[in-house]
């Protein structure tokens, strides 16, 4: 009888360090993704902040997806999950939108998307409104968490930025990696 506790004692710990195990990669995997992400050139530098760009006294309760400064929850407006500053939510729907690029990552390429984000800062810079939508969706064969980072642009810049984006591209594929 004893011998039986004590099979199934083992067999409960095993069963705990599984879990445990799983636990601990699933946080390395979950950072491992979201790391190289907020590292990315758009969203590095200005772009997160405490307090709401229009009323300094409120907390920043997200980012705007076109200027991608603070707002609080009183400023932000939000359509399908995207958010945007009273400014910018009027430009989104007062124009037609196309999909300019889709780009796939992987926790293993995360960095492939990076061309999109510095060309959003670079044509933003040019006062060219454009946002991201990032999708994550799990890979049930690989068993991975891949993401979709989806690119719009207004209807009416689409064709010059198409250009432009493929040229970006090309030159950003150029740099060395150094991974
Ligand atoms: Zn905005
Ligand atoms: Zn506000």
């Amino acid at each position: 009888m004893d011998t039986y506790l004590l099979v199934i004692a083992i067999l409960l710990g095993l069963l705990l360090l599984v879990f445990l195990g799983m636990g601990v990669y699933a946080v390395y995997f979950i950072t491992k993704i979201y790391r190289p992400k907020s590292a990315t050139p758009a969203a590095k530098q200005d772009s997160f902040e405490y307090f709401c760009t229009n009323h300094p006294e409120e907390y920043s309760q997200g980012i705007c997806a076109i200027c991608e400064r603070g707002y609080c929850g009183k400023c932000l407006r939000e359509v399908d999950k995207i958010h945007f500053c009273p400014e910018h939510f009027n430009v989104f729907i007062n124009n037609e939108w196309d999909l300019l690029a889709e780009v796939r990552t992987t926790a293993q390429t995360p960095e492939t998307a990076n061309y999109v984000y510095s060309f959003k800062k670079n044509i933003w810079k040019e006062g060219i409104p454009s946002y991201v939508v990032t999708h994550y969706r799990l890979n049930v064969e690989g068993d991975f968490v891949e993401s979709y980072v989806n690119f719009f642009v207004k209807k009416l810049d689409a064709q010059t930025l198409g250009a432009r984006l493929e040229q970006n591209k090309a030159e950003s594929s150029k740099v060395p990696h150094l991974s």
